[in-house]
This record gives structure tokens, sequence and C-alpha cells, in this order.
């Protein structure tokens, strides 16, 4: 699945598909600054970068 990971706060997203823009579905991405932002697999971000997945991305990713 093709996402984008915040490098800052190792967050990744599922890519937003709606809205360019925003890069992120759930928008969290919006503000963040091109450099920090990495378009990456959502598998690949979790087990090389050790990123948490988004809970308001991912149904299933559990937590708040
Ligand atoms: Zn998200």
């Amino acid at each position: 699945m093709e996402g984008v990971l915040n490098e800052r706060t190792r967050t990744v997203h599922k890519k937003g598909v709606e809205n360019p823009h925003s890069r992120s579905k759930c928008g969290a991405t919006k503000g963040v600054s091109h450099d920090q932002i990495r378009a990456v697999r959502v598998e690949r971000a979790v087990e090389d970068f050790d990123a948490h997945r988004c809970g308001r991305c991912f149904s299933d990713a559990g937590g708040y």
C-alpha cells in the first residue's frame, strides 16, 4: 500500500488520493514541510523507519 511518512513524528499515513495537496488521507501532513515527508510503502515505513500507523488513516491501527 502506498503511504506517506512523516519523518519527524515517525507516523505513516495513507496516501491522500482524494486531496493531493494534503498528501495524507487524514490531512495531518498538510502543514508539514516537504523535506519531512517521504513517499514510501506503508509496510516499509513500519519496518525500516520504525514508524507507527496513523489511527485516523488506518482503522485497524488501534489507539485513539
Ligand atoms: Zn493519517
